[in-house]
């Protein structure tokens, strides 16, 4: 039997598939709603902002598919939501290592770096993709209002210190909303540690309108 660890009970998404969520790996990705902050950009905030939403996912469809089909797999990702909510993470995904024996990607907004730092101290995770939302000046309207400039600047110096720490094991992207010029996103590359490229990606307006009249998509 799978342990009842708290991440079960935010699972609301199960793809078998995705080619894209690991460049380069034929992943499965599981699907953990909530999360603490509020993108106005956000594409999944249904998922992220009112989970009870979704049905949950039973850890008995995980099992069974994971013991079915982990053999052709060549990738876990863990993204949400929020993944990183979840103060015993660690022990979720180390079980889920010993029992499936795939590689693990943890996708993160940066904001709880203890408990990455337990999944990596755990070796537990191959890679954590943090998003960068901006230069930290810029983190209460990025984040919807959610994150103050100095925590931001705090957890995402933790992160970088963690990147430091457990190089081949992280990258960063940001997404390039209308409102980052060319100096923030330059600004965002110059935080990184050395020899960290930013990863960027085309912004897309979300399904939902922005709720914001800084977004007006
Ligand atoms: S951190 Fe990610 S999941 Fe959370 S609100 Fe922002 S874009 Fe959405």
């Amino acid at each position: 039997m799978l342990k009842p660890f708290s991440p079960w009970s935010r699972l609301r998404g199960l793809e078998p598939m995705s080619l894209c969520d690991w460049p380069g790996r034929i992943s499965a990705v599981l699907f953990l709603g909530g999360c603490d902050l509020r993108c106005p950009f956000c594409h999944n905030s249904d998922l992220a902002w009112v989970p009870e939403s979704l049905p949950l996912v039973s850890p008995f469809d995980v099992q069974s598919f994971l013991e079915t089909n982990a053999a052709w797999l060549d990738g876990l990702v863990i993204t949400g939501g929020e993944p990183t909510l979840s103060a015993d993470l660690a022990d979720w995904l180390g079980e889920l290592r010993v029992r499936f024996s795939l590689p693990i990607k943890l996708d993160s907004n940066g904001m709880h770096p203890d408990v990455v730092e337990r999944c990596l101290r755990g070796d537990v995770v191959d890679l954590v993709v943090v998003d960068v939302k901006g230069p930290v000046a810029q983190y209460p309207l990025l984040t919807g209002g959610r994150a103050a400039s100095e925590e931001a600047a705090a957890c995402l110096g933790r992160m970088f210190d963690l990147a430091d720490a457990y190089r081949g094991r992280f990258a960063f992207r940001c997404t390039i909303v209308p409102q980052l010029s060319v100096e923030d996103v330059d600004q965002v590359r110059r935080m990184l540690p050395s020899g960290f490229e930013l990863v960027t990606q085309a912004y897309f307006c979300p399904p939902r309108k922005c709720f914001t009249e800084e977004f007006p998509c």
